[in-house]
């Protein structure tokens, strides 16, 4: 199980949630010269340890447990997903 980031992340990146995620699983970071390239940040559910500590960070509350997710933005486990098969 991981955390999903979902649709309402999109234009906002706001990034709190990668200065409490503790194990550094959310990317792209502010620092990656690639950034601006993404319209999202993503987790990595492979390093995700469900601590939840990301979701109240979240201003737009875009990060869901998976099991959680809303049913209108399922393909966004995908999503966050491919970002790492793409992007390592
Ligand atoms: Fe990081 Fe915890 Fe959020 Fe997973 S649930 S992305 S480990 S802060």
């Amino acid at each position: 199980m991981t955390h999903i980031i979902a649709e309402p992340c999109k234009g906002t990146k706001d990034t709190a949630c990668v200065d409490v995620c503790p194990v550094d699983c959310i990317h792209p970071t502010k620092d990656n010269p690639k950034f601006e390239d993404f319209d999202q940040l993503y987790i990595d559910p492979d390093t995700c340890i469900d601590c939840g500590l990301c979701v109240d960070e979240c201003p737009v509350r875009a990060i869901f447990p998976e099991e959680d997710l809303p049913e209108e933005w399922s393909d966004y486990v995908q999503v966050n997903v491919d970002y790492y098969d793409q992007n390592g």
